[in-house]
């Protein structure tokens, strides 16, 4: 019985050992499938199988468009066939358009057996969508422009349901303050159709170029498409400085069409974005007749908000831009032209007579309400032509017009504002869809605009507000990744800033919230850079510091420390001993207990072995603090008023004032609005032994002294911001003192403390005295 045992379990081992050498399937897709069942075995692609359509023209084009795909590097050439008889024989890749299916536009199912392949969609875009799964689902190699010896093109099987969650997934590109060539253009528009992205977003015209052929109006090639020099550096700087050489160009409109081909035979729409009334400087650099003050326009130098905008009081400039439009609508066959409708400065318009007039006449209270009539006559114009506009959230000021949707970029605000108004929505807010911002140290990394977002952020995005109900829910229609390009001189550079970004940018607007995970996300992400290599695209792909839940740990007996792993691919390590950490350090699984004074170390670092900087941590132990003040006779603090222009908290401590005795600590209520300072002094009462947690907000600047030493310097003329400081302290009576000072702008201050049983006190007037 006993050998009987042995035998089994020898018997497992062995099957297992076995199992462990046939390759397991790998289902690497972006964006993943709403359903995929995954399933034992593969089907391979050969010289002797046979693709095969239904008898539709969209079918038959998929089809040909996936041979076209295979052929350069499986060597393998198929001409496809049509579907004879409904049979489908063994060995047979079948694209199938049948209009029994139920599903939306871009739905497709796809069942993988060693058998064959069918795909099965109601529409030609599924059927894409399907070939585009079977692709990733190949070899990455297949993606190689040379024929690969010695690969087996295998598919793993499996069958998919799938479908879009949102109709319009997007990826802007401004081509306004760089150009980049057709060439490019195309390679962009490959790599939307890779991730099932179904909107090129074509930001065309700039005040620092405009960038498209408009025949009516020549002088706009000729003279609004180049700027004589550009900025070198920081577009924030006050001391500019130029590169002193002309820089520009345009797409003719045989290119524009020629990219509006290439893309819808990747089921790619462009939408092209005429800006107004806004970003218009190039323009009226060509054409000055249509701007407020009719002349010395030059195309824009320098990145920023121009004030120079098109008239809106002179029935011209309608003219203008309905012509330009009716030459733009017959190049892009969109539903939707964009017409910018964001950062447009009234100045101009409140000096114009025309526009003052205008105004006049309308009876508008206000430019707002200009700029509302502005854009509602062009969204009548397109309207009547059977187009829509997208706006940005701009558009929403001074009313929306009527069949407007609105892209919102300004966080979310607007996009829940127009869902709300029955309007439809395209989210790209700035917060996760500006792929302008930076993905790692700025100091580590060529200039940009600024911000800061990780892969791991845009994933994180949920475009269905709580703040909507079920019904407004339906007017999110879309998601869509920005790219401004101050700061992209180059094709490569636009690339490095895209991607990976656009691949989460891609789940984001395929999956459900719900259905997404980022590590899951992750270990797809890993193979998909290979594919990325292959196509020759310039990722970002560095590992990023770990992030710390505090920038030092103060303990009395014992604290907790948490890191969080912003990179993704990516273990975390430490130590505790102030060494730098490398993999053979501890690896980080949960939040560790710091009881020793030190430096604590992390890195994260990558399965290649790539390493992130290090982040340091100190710890320090708190000593105990006696409070040995008595009680004052007064309830709540006594408070200097200054009056004056204070730049520091050290100023407002010695300046001359009056007292006024106040209840809590709070800007008195005789305090003006702007220039002057408080000093808050007297006795605080802690009624516990332990650990304190004191926290100190404030615009401008402000301080916090206990027992006349400072513990809190959140000093300088700055914007709400928050310090923190931690305590051990007895109970007793302490000295305290609070300084702050308001300058011009926001006022505020505010104090709080979290108590020994984590309890958070903002009201301290019974236990304040002097
Ligand atoms: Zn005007």
């Amino acid at each position: 019985m006993k050998k009987n045992i042995l035998w089994m379990i020898f018997l497992c081992l062995m099957i297992q050992i076995v199992g462990c050498t046939v390759e397991k399937n790998e289902y690497n897709i972006i964006p993943y499938p709403q359903d995929l069942i995954e399933l034992d075995g593969q089907f391979i692609i050969n010289n002797t199988c046979k693709v095969l359509y239904s008898g539709s023209q969209s079918s038959s084009f998929v089809a040909q468009s996936f041979c076209d795909f295979i052929q350069p590097a499986t060597g393998i050439s198929i001409d496809p066939q049509e579907v004879v008889g409904g049979d489908i024989p063994e060995g047979t890749i079948c694209f199938y358009e049948d209009s029994t299916i139920k599903g939306i536009e871009g739905s497709y199912q796809l069942e993988i057996t060693p058998e064959k392949i069918l795909v099965k969609s109601n529409n030609s875009v599924g059927l894409y969508y399907g070939f585009q799964t079977i692709r990733q689902l190949l070899p990455v190699v297949v993606e190689s422009n040379e024929k690969c010896n010695n690969i087996d093109w295998t598919v793993p099987c499996a069958t998919i349901n799938d479908a879009p969650e949102l109709s319009y997934r997007g990826l802007h590109l401004d081509v306004g303050r760089h150009f980049y060539p057709v060439d490019f253009i195309k390679k962009y528009i490959d790599l939307l159709a890779l991730h099932k992205m179904n909107v090129f977003h074509w930001h065309l015209t700039e005040d620092q170029g405009w960038r498209i052929e408009i025949k009516k109006y020549p002088k706009l090639a000729e003279i609004a498409a180049f700027r004589d020099e550009t900025l070198i550096g920081d577009g924030g700087t006050s001391n500019p400085k130029y590169d002193g050489k002309r820089y520009g160009g345009f797409y003719t409109q045989e290119q524009a069409r020629e990219i509006v081909k290439y893309a819808a035979d990747r089921f790619i729409t462009v939408i092209p974005e005429i800006e107004l009334p806004g970003h218009a400087q190039a323009a009226l650099a060509a054409y000055p007749e249509f701007g407020c003050v009719g002349g010395s326009y030059e195309v824009a130098k320098r990145w920023g908000v121009s004030k120079e905008v098109y008239c809106a009081g002179n029935e011209k400039s309608f003219e203008f831009l309905e012509d330009v439009l009716l030459e733009v609508m017959d190049i892009f066959p969109s539903k939707y032209i964009h017409i910018g409708g964001d950062e447009c400065p009234k100045d101009r318009w409140n000096e114009c007579p025309k526009c003052k007039n205008r105004m006049y006449e309308e009876n508008f209270k206000d430019a707002h309400e200009l700029q509302s009539y502005f854009i509602g006559r062009i969204e009548k114009f397109l309207n009547k032509h059977g187009r829509n506009i997208i706006g940005w959230d701009e558009i929403l000021e001074g009313g929306l017009a009527p069949n407007a949707t609105v892209m919102s970029w300004r966080g979310i605000k607007g996009g829940i504002e127009a869902a709300k108004q029955k309007h439809n929505v395209i989210m790209t807010p700035n917060s996760h869809f500006y792929l302008d911002h930076y993905q790692n140290n700025p100091e580590k990394e060529p200039l940009a605009i600024g911000g800061f977002l990780t892969l791991q952020k845009v994933y994180s995005y949920n475009p269905f507000s709580e703040e909507l109900t079920k019904d407004e829910m339906k007017y999110i229609i879309g998601v869509q990744g920005n790219l401004w390009t101050e700061y992209m001189p180059t094709s490569d550079h636009v690339e490095y800033m895209a991607y990976p970004r656009a691949c989460a940018i891609s789940e984001v607007g395929w999956l459900p919230f719900e259905k997404r995970n980022f590590e899951k996300f992750s270990i797809r992400m890993k193979r998909h850079f290979k594919r990325l290599d292959l196509l020759g695209v310039n990722y970002f792909n560095k590992v990023l510091m770990p992030k710390a839940s505090v920038s030092k740990v103060e303990f009395i007996e014992s604290e907790t420390l948490e890191f969080s792993n912003v990179s993704f691919n990516a273990n975390l390590y430490y130590t505790l001993d102030g060494t730098i950490p490398d993999q053979t350090s501890k690896l980080y699984k949960e939040p560790i207990v710091i009881d020793k004074e030190g430096v604590v170390k992390a890195i994260a670092i990558n399965e290649e072995g790539e390493e992130s900087e290090v982040l340091v941590i100190k710890a320090v132990k708190l000593q105990f603090i006696e409070g040995k003040s008595a009680v004052g006779n007064s309830k709540g603090l006594n408070s200097k008023l200054c009056l004056g222009k204070f730049s520091s908290c050290d100023e407002v401590d010695v300046a001359e004032g009056d007292y006024y005795p106040v209840l809590n600590i709070q800007i008195p209520n005789n305090a003006p609005q702007y220039n002057f300072g408080i000093v808050l002094e007297g006795k605080l009462k802690i009624h516990q032994n332990g650990l304190y947690k004191f926290r100190l907000g404030s615009d401008d600047g402000s301080m916090f002294y206990l027992n006349n030493n400072l513990v809190i310097d959140n000093d300088g003329d700055h914007g709400m911001e928050y310090k923190n400081a931690r305590l051990a302290l007895n109970k007793g009576v302490y000295p305290v003192k609070f300084v702050y000072f308001q300058g011009t702008g926001g006022e505020g201050l505010k104090f709080e403390v979290e108590t020994p049983d984590g309890s958070k006190i903002d009201e301290f007037t019974e236990f304040l005295s002097h």
